[in-house]
């Protein structure tokens, strides 16, 4: 096992939203430094952070003056570009390393790594033009949806096709760039597996969780899943052999679709800490931030176990419509953690912070978390 970054040391994480500011929290609490590096300035990972670099990820002076202050580096944002990893990992260890982050940032690749793994995923075809947009259609039928190979997430750059239309403005409103069209799954829920992979390669899980989304946006999680334990158990093996066959050393989440007849889809994998795995903020004995310093910092992984079954609801900034939500309003349900972000600017759809409950069973915290942002928008 090569030699473990210590405490002290300094934590280099790419990108600086909600997720790195939750991954810094962590990692200050361990006593490591953290350095952040994305284009904003006063932004959720920023306001936690030792130091804050405020500059584009493109901007390769800029990665390299900002790997030279850290001693590992990992991201929380996948479309940062091979140029800038490769670079980083001249000087450090990058972890997961840039080939993951190259496969997992864009639909394509991803699904072909996958299907060609032997991985079950969802039929799709791939897109450069709208004359195989029509041709992918002939294959898989209505309906089906078109997404945008990169920089797709929550949702962005996707259109649903129902039924036949004129696919011309559909094709064009993608900005005529890579696309990933993909058969519509009626499927009867949504999964994930959040997990992590040391240095020495030991596997560790926080078992399913279940996803319940609003307008392709994650709404609601809650752990264990409702899950048939045979089902549960593949989706885990599934991730095992995902996480080991990209050979990730940190977090990586598998996202499924379980289908009426019971099957599992990998809908989409995502190389770093998860929305779906918040709740191990409160439900787990190690966080998923906390095992991401682990795992990347080469330190022994800590402890997965589900304390108590979880709910987490996110706060989209649409709450905010009708002024600043009532934060006492949430706080008087004594179980339930507010999380906000620090983000300044409530845009709808923009992930601005979560709830999270505790309870004897999945159903008691779903009840609990939703109540208490049921409050937040009481007088
Ligand atoms: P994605 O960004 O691809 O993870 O999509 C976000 C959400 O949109 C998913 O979690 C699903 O709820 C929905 N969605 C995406 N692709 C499909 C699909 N092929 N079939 C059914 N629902 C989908």
């Amino acid at each position: 096992m090569s030699t473990p970054i210590l405490p002290g040391a300094t934590v280099g994480i790419l990108g600086n939203g909600q997720l790195g500011r939750m991954l810094a929290l962590a990692a200050r609490r361990m006593g490591y430094r953290v350095h952040c590096f994305g284009p904003d300035h006063d932004s959720p990972a920023g306001q936690l952070a030792d130091q804050a670099v405020c500059a584009q990820y493109d901007d390769l002076d800029a990665v390299r003056t900002f790997v030279q202050q850290v001693d590992v580096v990992t991201f929380e944002f996948e479309n940062v570009s091979a140029a800038a990893t490769a670079l980083a990992a001249e000087y450090v260890p990058v972890r997961p390393d840039g080939r993951v982050l190259d496969i997992t940032q864009h639909r394509l690749r991803e699904k072909n790594f996958l299907r060609q793994a032997g991985f079950p995923v969802t039929p799709f075809h791939p897109v450069h033009s709208l004359a195989e947009l029509e041709n992918g259609l002939g294959h898989i039928g209505y309906p089906a949806v078109l997404k945008t190979a990169g920089f797709g997430y929550d949702g962005k750059g996707q259109h649903k096709l129902s039924r036949p239309v004129d696919l011309e403005p559909v094709f064009h409103a993608l900005g005529d760039q890579e696309a990933i069209l993909e058969a519509w799954v009626a499927f009867e829920r949504e999964v994930s597996v959040v997990a992590a992979r040391g240095v020495d390669g030991t596997f560790v899980h926080y078992g399913v969780i279940e996803n319940i989304h609003h307008n392709h946006i994650l709404d609601l999680s809650l752990a264990p899943a409702r899950l048939a334990p045979e089902l549960a158990a593949a989706a885990i093996d599934i991730a095992r052999d995902v996480l080991e066959q990209l050979d990730v050393v940190g977090i990586l989440c598998v996202e499924f679709f379980v289908t009426s007849d019971q099957r599992l889809l990998i809908n989409e994998l995502a190389p770093r800490p998860h929305n779906s795995g918040h709740l191990t903020i409160e439900a787990a004995t190690t966080s998923q931030f906390e095992q991401q310093l682990r795992a990347v910092c080469g330190l022994p992984l800590g402890g997965t176990e589900l304390l108590q079954p979880a709910a987490m609801c996110n706060l989209l900034g649409d709450r905010w419509e009708g002024g600043e939500p009532n934060w006492a309003a949430a706080c008087a349900f004594p179980e339930v953690k507010l999380h906000l972000y620090g983000k300044q600017r409530a845009r709808p759809g923009r992930k601005m912070g979560h709830l999270t409950s505790l309870g004897s069973t999945p159903e008691a915290a779903i009840e609990r978390v939703l109540a208490a942002r049921n409050a937040l928008n009481s007088c």
